[in-house]
This record gives structure tokens, C-alpha cells and sequence, in this order.
């Protein structure tokens, strides 16, 4: 049993979201002395910090939630097919008060450093407010979007009114009734907070620097008979998911060329009427291939975005011209395009008329002055590597992180890092945590961690390390999946790119995650656990 007021364990955990909850639960089973040092001041991650408007799943709730327990999966009601923000934190307490995960837990515990001792086989973990930690094994379960990016606009810090990063919305209730609201970003997190707050403001002004695809949600209520059937079939769902690349119950076609346009069109609108992703995940695949195929998929959504807003005008600034349909991280949405028809919104593209400056009354573009009393800020977020650039993380002979991975990163499996023995990624970089379903990809993640842990305890090892040679080999097998898609090209977290940290905007491919496919990615970890861990030096 672990003591969370002792200062060294066997094993700490770095973060209590989504997979930081499953990876102690895993390591407390077991019996192993551990404990989570979260930097919030309570848990859930993601759904404890997201509490803009909006804010919900864009999985189905079912395959969202954890695997793992057959109890959960019996007790729990999921209320919506995309369940929102307030359900999605209960639900992570519920988890954790189940199973008494909390007392495991040690809150406002931010790591600033982290350095591997050689000698002792050990990492010291030194916290924001000065305390100290060691352990023989770290587990990082931070996130792929835990740090907040904001824009550096000249006069921003004289703005008098509100102004906030949706990461950071106000947790007491925001009567925005009557207010001037503006939002800079026009990501999955513009989209939602953009769509529902419209009906609610006095006046809404969206500043979009490029516009993104994007499709209707179409969520609902999920009731009593639903559920009954939905907890009958978990097994299959999980199957389902288990086997598609995307981790979704969606399972892609080949044969575009094969189909006529007549074809290819009727299946785009049973798609677009369907919910969730089932137009990125059961389209013909070349859509993610091939120019043309993609092309023509793109000019299908772009009609379907004319054909819901009123002014063509508004209309063709709405749709994207630098990227294709899918070729950026797909938002999904209800109403927002909708949102445009109302006479309090209004769209400034700043592709025309970029930002001035900010002064004490609201934001000065190239065509004019915008009043404002709030502003939010939806510019996304320092993916993947952000919450490791985060921390001082020195590993072998001082080495650090950040700069190994100053212009990629490199990891083993997206799980392991050479020079950085005994430090083992949850969702980490180059795993599938980013480009499938990322709940199904974090239960993956811990479940091989936890099965390692296993392996090097049960043969009294101490140190565990990935081979220079096995690191290559997998960083080479992430370039060659993300090179086959024309993805490549875009600019958005999947390729690194973010205009507002130093080091991503200078046009160069961060090879951020895996896109071979979650059954792909899990055939090469289960293998290499079958012939047992080649690719490790274990001592
Ligand atoms: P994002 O996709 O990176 O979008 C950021 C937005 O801010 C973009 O429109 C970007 O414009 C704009 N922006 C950034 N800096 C700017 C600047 N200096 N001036 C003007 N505009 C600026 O971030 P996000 O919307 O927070 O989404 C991030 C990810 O979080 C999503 O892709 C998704 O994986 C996840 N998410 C999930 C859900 C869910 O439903 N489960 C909901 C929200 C988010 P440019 O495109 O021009 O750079």
C-alpha cells in the first residue's frame, strides 16, 4: 500500500486525467507502491480544465469510457451519445471513488524537474513548490493537450475587460447575457464554444485565421432501453473499435474510382447524417491518399456548408482553401455554421484584416475597431511534447529531453525513450494518442506500461532502457506512415505546427504521432511483448 505522504515510491505517476486514473488503478492492484503527483488542484485532466460552453466528447460517450471494469461498464449511465464536460468529470470521479483512487493521489503537485541518477537507479522529482520526490520508475500520463497557447498581440495586457484561454474558463457560472464576446480560433474548441454561446451573448465577433472543415455532431439523449442495449454489446464495441485504424466503431472502404460520382454521393449524405466521425471513419480511404478523391470529397462539404448559411459571402470564408476535408483534425459540431444566420454574430476573417493590437475596449483589426468584454481565447495548445518541454527532464550523463527532441521527437513505440531509462509514456508521442480514438489508445498505453512493469519486476531488474538501433527503427516506421498521407502538408498539431510557440511555425514536420493505424500499432507492441522486449536492455 502506498503512503502518499512518504516522498520516495516505486513508481509515480505524473498527471490524474483519463489515463493517469487507469494507470495507478493498475499498479495498486498489483500491490506496487505508487502514487500520482497531479498539478491541479483535483483530478480529471482534460474534462477537470475544458469547462468553456460546448465542451463535450466527439466519441460516442460508450467508447469514450474505460474497458476495463465490468462494474463501471454495468453501473454507469451514459446520459448523451457525446456526453458534455460537467457528466464527463463526474464520471472520472465516479471511477476514482469507486476504487479509492484518490487516496492514491497527491494534488497541487506540479513537477518542474526530473533527473536520472545512475547510481541509484532513480529519478528526483522536484515540485513547483520546492518538495522532493524519487522513484525508481516515472509513468507520464501529462496529456497530448495539456498546455495552453495563447497569441502574443501587441497592448494585449491592456485590455479591461475579461479575458481567458478556454482551458481556462472561469469555473464559477459566466452570465455572458447581453455581453460582447469575442473568439479568437476556429478549432474544435472555437467551434463548440463559438456554436453554443451564439444564442446566449449580446454580441459575438469570431476572429478565424483559417477556417476548418467541419460537420454536424448529431448527438441525443441516450435512454434506458438504449443503455440496456449499448451495456449488452460493450464486448462488441470494444471489438469493433479494437479492430478499425481509427479506433472508432467506423471501419473504412476502399474502391472511390470504383463507385461512380452518383455512388460517392449518396454515401457522403447517409455519412453526413450519421453522428460522430463516420465521414472520416467509414469513407472510401483514399480520401486521406489521393488529391483528386480528396478534391471531391472537400467540394461535397463545401456545398453542404453553402447550403446552411445564408450569406454567400460569409459562406466562402467559412470554407477552407489551404487544406482538404480530413486532412486536419476534423471539429464536429451543432449549429455552428447555423450560427452565422444570427444577426449578433459576426465573422472577421483575419486572413483580410489581421489584428492591429489590442487596447483597453477590444481588439483593433487592419479594417477597424471591435468593443469587447470578454475575450477568449481558442488557440489551442503546445501538443504532444508541450507538457514534457514543460519539465526540466534530464536523463543519462544530464542529457535533456527538450533538446533531444527540439526538432521531433524520438521515442520507442511512442512508450520509451533512449537515454531515458526507466521513464515510460502513457500516450506519449509517437504512439496512437493522437491520431485514433484517444480513449481506446490511453487503456492500450497503460496496459502494455503496466504488462513491462510486470515483466522487469518479475525478472528483478531495476533499469530499463530502449536500444539506440530500436529507436531509429521506429521513429523511421512513424515517418513512413505520416509521409503516405496527404495530411502531411497541413498545418495543425498533427504535423506540430503552432504559430505561437517558438520552434513549430517555421514550416518544419514534427513527427508528433503514429499513423499506422491503432491495429497495426498494437500487432508491433503486443509482438514485441511476445518475444520479449528485444528491443529493451533490462538490468
Ligand atoms: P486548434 O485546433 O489548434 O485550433 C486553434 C485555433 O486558434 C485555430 O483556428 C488557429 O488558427 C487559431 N489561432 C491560433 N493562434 C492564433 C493567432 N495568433 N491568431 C489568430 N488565431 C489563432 O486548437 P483547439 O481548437 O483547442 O483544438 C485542439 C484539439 O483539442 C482538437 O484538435 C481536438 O483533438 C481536441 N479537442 C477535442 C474536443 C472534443 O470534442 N473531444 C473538443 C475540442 C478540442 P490557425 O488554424 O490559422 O492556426
Amino acid at each position: 500500500m502506498s503512503d502518499v505522504t512518504n516522498r520516495h515510491h516505486e513508481v509515480v505517476v505524473l498527471g490524474a486525467g483519463v489515463s493517469g486514473i487507469y494507470q495507478i488503478k493498475c499498479l495498486i492492484d498489483r500491490g506496487i507502491d505508487a502514487i500520482v503527483l497531479e498539478g491541479d488542484d483535483d483530478l480529471g485532466g482534460t474534462w477537470y480544465r475544458n469547462r468553456y460552453p460546448g465542451a463535450r466528447f466527439d466519441s460516442e460517450s460508450y467508447t469514450y469510457g474505460y474497458s476495463f471494469s465490468r462494474e463501471v461498464l454495468d453501473e454507469w449511465h451514459w446520459k448523451e451519445r457525446f456526453s458534455g464536460q460537467p457528466e464527463n468529470l463526474r464520471y472520472l470521479n465516479f471511477v476514482a471513488d469507486k476504487f479509492d483512487l484518490r487516496s492514491h493521489m497527491v494534488f497541487n503537485a506540479r513537477v518542474q524537474s526530473m533527473v536520472w541518477d545512475e547510481d541509484s537507479r532513480t529519478w528526483t522529482l522536484q515540485l513547483a513548490d520546492g518538495t522532493t520526490y524519487t522513484a525508481r520508475f516515472v509513468i507520464t500520463s501529462i496529456g497530448p493537450l495539456s498546455i495552453p497557447t495563447t497569441p502574443k498581440y501587441e497592448g494585449m495586457d491592456r485590455f479591461g475587460g475579461r479575458a481567458f484561454h478556454t482551458w481556462a474558463w472561469p469555473k464559477e457560472p459566466l452570465d455572458l447575457s447581453g455581453l460582447r464576446v469575442g473568439v479568437i480560433g476556429t478549432g474544435a474548441t472555437g467551434i463548440q464554444v463559438i456554436a453554443d454561446i451564439a444564442d446566449k451573448v449580446g454580441h459575438l465577433t469570431v476572429f478565424q485565421r483559417r477556417p476548418n472543415w467541419s460537420k454536424p455532431l448529431r448527438n441525443g439523449p441516450i435512454s434506458d432501453e438504449e443503455m440496456a442495449q449499448i451495456r449488452a454489446r460493450y464486448d462488441e464495441i470494444f471489438t469493433n473499435c479494437s479492430a478499425s485504424p481509427n479506433g472508432f466503431e467506423h471501419m473504412p472502404r476502399w474502391g472511390f474510382w470504383d463507385a461512380t460520382p452518383e455512388e460517392r454521393r449518396a454515401l457522403w449524405d447517409e455519412l453526413y447524417d450519421q453522428p460522430g466521425f463516420a465521414i472520416l471513419g467509414c469513407n472510401y480511404a483514399e480520401i486521406f491518399f489521393d488529391e483528386k478523391a480528396n478534391q471531391e470529397v472537400s467540394d461535397y462539404i463545401a456545398d453542404r456548408i453553402r447550403a446552411r448559411v445564408n450569406d454567400p459571402v460569409v459562406a466562402e470564408k467559412l470554407i477552407p482553401r489551404d487544406h482538404g476535408f480530413g486532412l486536419q483534425r476534423l471539429p464536429l459540431e451543432t449549429n455552428y455554421f447555423e450560427a452565422y444566420n444570427r444577426d449578433n454574430v459576426e465573422l472577421v476573417s483575419l486572413a483580410e484584416t489581421p489584428i492591429v493590437r489590442f487596447d483597453e475596449t477590444g481588439i483593433e483589426t487592419t479594417a477597424g475597431h471591435h468593443d469587447l468584454d470578454v475575450i477568449v481565447y481558442a488557440t489551442g495548445f503546445d501538443a504532444i511534447t508541450g507538457g514534457y518541454d514543460r519539465i526540466d527532464i534530464r536523463g543519462v550523463g544530464g542529457v535533456s529531453l527538450r533538446d533531444k527532441w527540439k526538432d521531433s521527437p524520438t521515442t520507442y513505440l511512442g512508450v520509451l525513450c533512449h537515454g531515458f531509462p526507466n521513464l515510460l509514456m502513457v500516450a506519449g508521442p509517437q504512439s496512437v494518442s493522437g491520431s485514433t480514438n484517444f480513449p481506446r489508445a490511453i487503456e492500450t498505453g497503460v496496459n502494455w506500461v503496466t504488462a513491462l512493469l510486470d515483466h522487469v519486476r518479475e525478472g528483478g531488474h531495476t533499469r530499463v532502457e530502449p536500444q539506440a538501433d530500436a529507436e531509429e527503427k521506429w521513429v523511421a516506421e512513424v515517418q513512413r506512415a505520416h509521409e503516405r498521407m496527404l495530411f502531411r502538408r497541413s498545418k495543425g498539431w498533427f504535423t506540430g505546427y503552432n504559430s505561437n510557440v517558438e520552434g513549430h511555425n517555421d514550416g518544419r514536420v514534427r513527427y508528433q504521432a503514429y499513423f499506422g493505424g491503432a491495429p497495426r500499432y498494437t500487432t508491433v507492441i503486443d509482438r514485441a511483448t511476445a518475444d520479449g522486449y528485444p528491443a529493451l536492455e533490462l538490468s
